[in-house]
């Protein structure tokens, strides 16, 4: 099946603005996609008719906030072919998700001596929370080498197996990563980490809106993601936890609508998934959420992996043509997401950014919460340009004349 992008476009209002005179050009996919009018209408709809809050109310209102929330909660677990929806936990978004698993998880069963492993290509929110949960516990954490200048060689498979002892307890990823536009082998990971007894950790932020994803088949314990970059609202995302591990661990927040019981000193725990959602959850968005998992399915998320992975061969093809690009990641015709991170020797990203923005081309220039994998690159920042099913090739050859405008202008 394949995706009609103009088609799609329809459903989009924002794509239809000028910026700077300029059709828009809405290349910044990888930072956040912009939403289908369904999203929008269930969150007008959400507070237009059904707000209230969930769970602890008998009234009409209560009843259909609570009816929408946990219907929610049973398409998102659809959406990832997850084993029961109990195994969904609505959360702020990948980087709340990651912090639960390392301070719940980790707090349990980290111990001095143990090995976090992770790779040299994680965004802030896949690394900071393990070198936080490792110290705690005084455990190393240890890294999957990236291979080739640009890490046109993706992670190490062979380090991985010397990597992958029974010292490791766990072994955090991404799927896709946000500056390489690296596709992980995840399963394989998934299934060689179980080998050793390790707990896997997919940071499936730029995968999960854009490619099949089937938790019981790729065989992870825990998936992070978020709303806002698969067509949904921001402020909600998901932690999904398989449930045998979800209902041995402590809430890392606590408060009200996780108890079963309190007393003036101590209290206990309602099962997964209220345990570990203290406090009025975002129901207005996980309701929206749940509306973004049905358009995203409508579409087809092979039909999206294909279109991405068209644009992306696109681009490659048309950037590498550019004097003096260094394009990061896998090499063109490789498989790779809908995202091409580039440098030019002597223009900085930032004016790439710029120069682009004259043109109503919105890009993302930076280190993209990655700076010990630009260190590894020798680079400061890079431009990124990420793709979704809006976009279109002639947008591409927007981007492309830009580019060649900004050379020209700083060959002076
Ligand atoms: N992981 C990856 C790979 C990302 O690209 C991002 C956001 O760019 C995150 C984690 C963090 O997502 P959020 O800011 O929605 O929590």
């Amino acid at each position: 099946m394949s995706l009609d992008p103009q088609k799609i476009r329809a459903d989009f209002p924002i794509l239809h603005q000028q910026v700077n005179g300029k059709p828009l050009v809405y290349l910044d996919n990888g930072a956040t996609s912009q939403k289908p009018r369904a999203v929008i209408d269930a969150l007008v709809r959400y507070y237009e008719r059904d707000n209230s809050n969930v769970h602890r109310g008998l009234h009409a209102l209560s009843m259909r906030a609570t009816d929408g929330y946990e219907g929610a909660r049973a398409r998102v677990a659809k959406f990832i072919n997850a084993a029961d929806p109990a195994e969904v936990i609505f959360t702020r978004g990948t980087t709340e998700s990651i912090n639960v698993v390392a301070r719940s998880w980790g707090h349990a069963h980290l111990k001095p001596g143990d090995v976090v492993l992770t790779t040299e290509f994680e965004h802030h929110s896949n690394l900071i929370p393990w070198q936080q949960a490792a110290r705690a516990a005084g455990a190393t954490l240890k890294f999957v080498p990236l291979l080739g200048v640009d890490g046109e060689g993706g992670p190490d498979l062979a380090a991985l197996d010397t990597l992958l002892t029974p010292q490791v307890k766990l072994f955090a990823f991404t799927h896709v990563s946000n500056t390489l536009g690296t596709i992980n082998p995840v399963a394989e990971f998934c299934r060689r980490a179980r080998a050793v007894g390790a707990v896997t950790v997919i940071d499936a932020a730029q995968s999960i809106g854009h490619m099949p994803f089937d938790v019981q088949q790729i065989g992870c314990d825990f998936v992070a993601f978020s709303g806002h970059k698969m067509c949904g609202p921001t402020g909600i995302g998901v932690l999904y936890g398989r449930r045998a591990l979800l209902e041995k661990l402590a809430p890392d927040e606590t408060g009200g609508g996780i108890v079963v019981s309190v007393t003036y000193q101590d209290a206990t725990w309602k099962p997964a998934p209220e345990r570990f959602e203290a406090g009025t959850p975002n129901v207005a968005d996980a309701i929206a959420l749940g509306t973004a998992c049905d358009y995203l399915d409508a579409v087809g998320r092979e039909a999206i992996a294909a279109h991405d992975d068209q644009l992306a061969r696109y681009a490659m093809d048309k950037l590498s043509a550019l004097p003096g690009i260094r394009i990061i990641g896998p090499r063109a015709g490789s498989p790779r997401s809908g995202l091409v991170s580039f440098a030019f020797e002597h223009v900085h990203a930032h004016d790439v950014v710029t120069f682009a923005n004259e043109d109503g081309i919105a890009l993302r220039g930076g280190h993209h919460c990655n700076q010990p994998l630009m260190r590894k690159l020798g680079l400061a920042s890079t431009s990124r340009a990420s793709f979704y099913l809006y976009n279109t090739e002639e947008e591409i050859d927007r981007l492309a004349k830009s580019l060649e405008r900004i050379l020209k202008f700083f060959a002076g």
